[in-house]
């Protein structure tokens, strides 16, 4: 086997390499957008007697809590 031969072979298994390092970053990135939760336009109410936290619409000015029922304004940070 020449030296020309091996580096041959060499560059061939860095590239190769490279390739496989670039499609798996390309995979992960196209899975990562997949997934990617999008934000949520739902308003936060924290129900004043119980400390309950829970979501509803965005149109929804009042909201009665799931736990005791009591209706709370929406939480603002
Ligand atoms: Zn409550």
């Amino acid at each position: 086997m020449t030296a020309s031969t091996l580096s041959h072979w060499i560059l061939a298994y860095v590239t190769l390499l490279l390739l496989i390092i670039f499609l798996c970053s390309l995979y992960s990135e196209v899975r990562r957008r997949r997934f990617d939760p999008r934000p949520s336009d739902d308003r936060i109410f924290r129900c004043r007697d119980c400390a309950y936290v829970y979501t509803d619409d965005p149109t929804v000015d009042r909201a009665r809590c799931p736990h005791c029922g009591c209706m709370n304004d929406p939480f603002s940070f």
